[in-house]
């Protein structure tokens, strides 16, 4: 194997499965595998999974620990100062979970742990659609809300870890969608996937437009953001209501983080970005409107483009950069 000397162990690390590999220092992905998460009992078998996952790879690959330059992962819920997780709800490490000082106890290797879209903001600004930038603000769309703050190359954690939590910021003071946090107005719970189908019951209740959608929704199918999304894109009069709020929230969330932090870029990743430049059109033509004037020509805002790798990359490149 290549750069043998030079390789990072890449974790990220999901509610139900970690994908795992071994990366260079150019960010070349050299080998890559993945375990189910195993989420009984609190929790428990994780990182130890994890773990043996790691040993019985370096044997297959006929490397050993001196081969590997550090540990790097990201994990869902918040990253504690002395690398232990809590909150992370679908991994069930609901209190904080000890998983550096379980890794170090198991393999005497470096060991750096951050949020999981901290590390797909780390990825994106050294190797996707951030490259060459040093100030990014990463927001992942999927099931639900992810932000990852990157700021002069660095990452932003925050003092206890929770920096770049964009999802629960409060965005929706008129209606009472309960967010998985507890608290109620959360962006994620209007502009997640999770948020397209909560404006789609509302919507759906009094509408009176004529829409596919709204006759699938009557005749009681089950409808995920993608079919929304799709049905926006073919000019349905119920899904481009819905889009225009859901897009509406996002420019709002995108205005107040160029306010606060005025980075060079905001990138838009996870799943319902494959809403391309459907989406970003949208939510940049709001965006303009709510965003400080002198900002406009600055902050822009564009699609992420490593998709499912950047959590990986970011991963590596957390050893990389402490090393
Ligand atoms: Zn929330």
């Amino acid at each position: 194997m290549a750069s043998k000397n030079k390789l990072s162990l890449a974790i990220d690390l999901g509610g139900t499965s970690a994908k795992m590999a071994l990366i260079d220092t150019e960010g070349a992905i050299h080998h890559r595998w993945s375990l189910p998460t195993d989420i009984r009992d609190q929790g428990r078998y994780i990182v130890s999974n994890l773990i043996q996952s790691i040993h019985e790879q370096l044997t297959i690959l006929d490397l050993d620990l001196l081969d590997i330059k550090g540990i790097g992962m990201g994990t869902p819920g918040i990253v504690l100062a002395d690398g232990s997780v809590k909150g992370a709800y679908n991994l069930n490490w609901a209190t904080a979970f000890p998983v550096k000082e379980s890794f170090n106890l198991s393999l005497p290797l470096p060991f750096y742990l951050t949020n999981d879209a901290n590390a797909a903001a780390l990825g994106e600004q050294w190797l996707g659609a951030g490259a060459g930038h040093q100030s990014l603000v990463m927001i992942t769309l999927g099931t639900g809300i992810g932000g990852g703050i990157v700021s002069g190359g660095r990452l932003i954690e925050g003092s206890w870890g929770s920096a770049g939590e964009i999802g629960h910021l409060t965005i929706d003071t008129s209606r009472t969608y309960r967010c998985t946090c507890g608290k109620y107005g959360c962006l994620e719970s209007v502009a997640s996937a999770t948020g397209l189908v909560n404006l789609l019951d509302h919507y759906a209740q009094e509408s009176i437009v004529s829409s596919e959608l709204l006759k699938d929704y009557r005749s009681g199918a089950m409808i995920d953001a993608k079919q929304i999304i799709n049905a926006a894109k073919s000019g349905d009069l119920l899904a481009l209501q819905i889009f225009d709020e859901f897009s509406h929230y996002l420019a709002l969330a995108c205005s107040h983080i160029a306010n606060i932090l005025n980075p060079e870029l905001i990138l838009i990743g996870g799943g319902v970005s494959m809403a391309g430049e459907f989406l970003i059109h949208a939510i940049k033509e709001k965006y303009l409107n709510y965003v400080y004037p002198p900002i406009k020509e600055q902050t822009q805002i564009a699609l992420a483009n490593l998709g499912n790798d950047a959590g990986l990359i970011g991963a590596a490149a957390l050893v990389i950069r402490n090393n």
